[in-house]
């Protein structure tokens, strides 16, 4: 398994509490941006050393706003310069305003097969505060169309933990979105990142987070009621219809190499070495385009402490857990005191070879991982 993430950071404006990379699209030339992403794919043609990649996701940023054959030009790049001869997933993150029938129909003829859909609220006052660009009603038409051109994988993102979500809003959310019936759902807390509206709101206290006790009880009633309509949890945010689970971005957790191309992607060797791309796209195109004094990369080589801790972050993530026998002997003798004081509190379930935070304290998980950290 390996997996290629393509960044396309354009969108039409900005959401309240987004700090993804990405620049206002027609502010900046997106053709050069296409450019010099072909020139890096081209450039990290040997990156996998003999694997050959077998998903492909196009992330962001907004990638539904560019023209579906700017797309498909990508994918073919792509597909020739890493030998790829079976995908099988090919992801592309959508904004409902963006999904026409002509879109949908070009990103098939593209070979897109999955489609992730920031849908975030059903609740057009949410939205707006938000600053989505969609209405409730327009991400319900963006869904059935998608159905109606054939996509049978679709992934809904919905955002909880924000002031002034109340508990029947949540539940409407969840059952407008699981009335759908999509294959996948994504679900995120919402946090106050730096940088972000979001955040210049809670410094001039106009914002407040809501109480954690009211972002756990959603966080239940979002695993609850996934449950009831028979998603599985896999992962500490996204659930699936069984054997609809994102192949993509399990190889993130799996520690499977990925290759993360265009301002701000990150990739991973699949050993030791993670490297970022700066995230600015001028110095991006700049380096591209034959700027040599632009250094757009950065590579950290991980300690084997930092493997280890990595190994138990990402492991603890999945609602399967984390094989003890995959972790370096010395490193696990050095944590087993702590693992046994967590497994006796319950935080921790010990199956055999297997460890896992049990679904009820995923919601701690981050406190319950770092005791575990070297
Ligand atoms: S959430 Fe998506 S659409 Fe909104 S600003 Fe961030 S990348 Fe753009």
């Amino acid at each position: 398994m390996a997996g290629i993430y393509i960044h396309l950071p354009f969108c039409s404006s900005f959401c309240l509490y987004c700090d993804f990379y990405s620049e206002i699209k027609g502010r900046v030339q997106h053709r050069r941006y296409l450019d010099a992403l072909k020139s890096e794919i081209s450039e990290r043609v040997d990156f996998f050393a003999g694997v050959f990649p077998d998903t492909i996701y196009m992330g962001g940023g907004t990638p539904s706003l560019l023209d579906a054959e700017e797309i498909a030009d990508l994918a073919d790049v792509v597909r020739n310069a890493f030998g790829i001869k079976i995908l099988h997933e090919f992801t592309l993150e959508a904004n409902p305003d963006d999904v026409t029938p002509q879109k949908l129909e070009g990103w098939r003829r593209a070979g897109v097969d999955r489609l992730s859909i920031g849908v975030q609220s059903f609740c057009d006052e949410h939205l707006v505060w938000m600053r989505r660009r969609h209405t409730s009603a327009q991400a319900i038409k963006a869904f059935i169309r998608a159905r109606e051109a054939g996509f049978n994988n679709i992934s809904l993102d919905l955002i909880f933990g924000f002031e002034g979500l109340s508990d029947e809003q949540w539940r409407d959310n969840i059952a407008q979105l699981t009335a759908l019936s999509p294959e996948h759902v994504s679900c995120y807390q919402m946090s106050i990142e730096p940088g972000t509206e979001l955040a210049l709101l809670a410094d001039s206290d106009h914002y407040h987070e809501p109480p954690q006790e009211i972002c756990a009880a959603h966080y239940s009633i979002l695993q609850q009621m996934l449950e009831q309509a028979g998603y599985r949890q896999y992962e500490i945010s996204n659930f699936a219809i069984p054997g609809r689970e994102s192949i993509h971005n399990s190889s993130y957790w799996e520690r499977v190499p990925y290759l993360g191309l265009g301002a701000s992607a990150h990739s991973f060797d699949g050993r030791s070495c993670r490297c970022s791309n700066i995230a600015d796209m001028k110095s991006y195109i700049g380096a591209m385009e034959g700027n040599v004094s632009l250094k757009i990369r950065n590579d950290e080589i991980l300690s084997e402490d930092d493997k280890f801790n990595e190994q138990i972050m990402l492991g603890l993530r999945k609602v399967a857990g984390l094989s003890l026998s995959s972790l370096e002997n010395s490193r696990l003798a050095k944590i087993k005191p702590v693992l046994e004081h967590l497994t006796s509190t319950g935080d921790i379930i010990s199956e055999g070879d297997i460890i896992r935070i049990p679904k009820e304290r995923l919601f701690v998980s981050d406190g319950i991982m770092q005791q575990l950290f070297l």
